[in-house]
């Protein structure tokens, strides 16, 4: 194939297609010379991991509001950053933000580094998203290779090695057609690419700009592909979790160890998370079950007992009490949320 010609054709697409994004300098305004703010290009990027664009793109404007520079997101408080990611999942990556920004501002003056080796350096900032803020923030002509790309390269060469067998070979073929100018125009390109016209299922290969050259759909195989090695069986783990308010009406919570599963967020108490559940009461009361949630994390499923407990004056000395104007549902993980909502309408207002 030539690779030229395919990315000249998928530029020319985006220059007419680009989606818009809070984050994104489209194609117009590159061209008249204006340039990505690196600090809005890996926040979105760090968003993005693992979550949709729709999803991401009112916790972007928060984040870009609450703290519109790098210096200002360094300085900000950890509770109050976590607070704010709540709902967003993948909680380490909330932590590694901060910990990024504060690199930032500590060994680099507050400057993203341009190349791709010292961004890598940096916490939370894997091999993708240092292409991403690589070629979109500095236009150098890194590749960006994620779920949308691998699928959209397996397609137009018509590669039928399930993922992620095939990744090394997808990578390659997906360099070989960066071109080294307008990388990071090309990078968005092929996102948009991705997600609006070579989606996974029935790709759009009559409006699609690599329609000629694709020997996927040539050969009628498009919808079948990436093939993908079939995945295990996601294990169940279960436990309880235990909600109580004090006789003023405080919230009886914790906040969880820095490291693991939804590490420095808020949470109700609860046993482990095992094959079987146990009950584990943080403290004598009156526990009554009310109900169970269930929550999917990336990993396994999971199956949390809710057992509640009223006018409780035993609160163990460690526990983070919340008065009623200071708790906030949305400031919970999704997980913690879900117990919350099965749990509150066994209590007073
Ligand atoms: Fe995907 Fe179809 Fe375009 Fe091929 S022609 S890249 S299968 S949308």
């Amino acid at each position: 194939m030539d690779h030229g010609a395919l990315a000249a054709g998928l530029l020319a697409w985006y220059d007419e297609n680009a989606r818009e994004m809070p984050w994104r300098v489209g194609p117009a305004s590159r061209k008249a010379g204006i340039t990505a703010d690196p600090y809005r290009i890996w926040m979105s990027e760090v968003m993005l991991q693992q979550t949709t664009v729709a999803a991401v793109k009112t916790y972007f404007e928060r984040f870009t509001h609450l703290w519109p520079t790098v210096q200002d997101l360094a300085a900000a408080d950890d509770t109050h950053v976590m607070g704010e990611w709540a709902g967003l999942g993948y909680y380490a990556r909330a932590r590694n933000l901060l910990k990024c920004a504060r690199a930032v501002v500590a060994d680099h003056g507050g400057v993203f580094p341009t190349d791709r080796k010292s961004l890598l350096a940096l916490p939370g900032i894997g091999p993708y998203t240092a292409s991403a803020v690589a070629s979109i923030a500095f236009d150098l002509p890194e590749t960006v290779v994620d779920g949308n790309v691998e699928r959209v390269m397996s397609r137009l060469h018509d590669v039928h090695e399930p993922l992620p067998l095939s990744k090394p070979q997808l990578t390659e073929l997906a360099e070989r057609t960066t071109p080294k100018n307008r990388a990071g125009d090309y990078a968005q390109a092929i996102m948009d690419l991705g997600a609006t016209v070579c989606t996974p299922k029935s790709p759009h290969c009559d409006i699609c700009p690599w329609s000629a050259p694709c020997l996927a759909r040539k050969n009628g195989t498009a919808a079948d592909l990436p093939k993908k090695v079939p995945k295990a069986i996601k294990p169940t783990r279960k436990g309880f979790a235990y909600v109580a308010q004090t006789p003023s009406g405080a919230w009886v919570m914790e906040r969880r160890p820095d490291k693991g599963l939804l590490g420095g967020m808020l949470g109700w108490p609860g046993s482990p998370w095992e094959e079987t559940a146990q009950e584990a009461p943080p403290f004598a009361a009156d526990w009554a079950e009310v109900g169970e949630i269930k929550h999917t994390f990336t990993h396994f499923h999971l199956f949390l007992r809710v057992m509640v407990a009223n006018a409780v004056a035993n609160a163990p000395e460690h526990a983070v009490t919340l008065g009623a104007n200071e708790f906030q549902p949305s400031d919970l993980p999704t997980v913690m949320r879900k117990v919350f909502d099965v749990a509150q309408v066994h209590f007073d207002d």
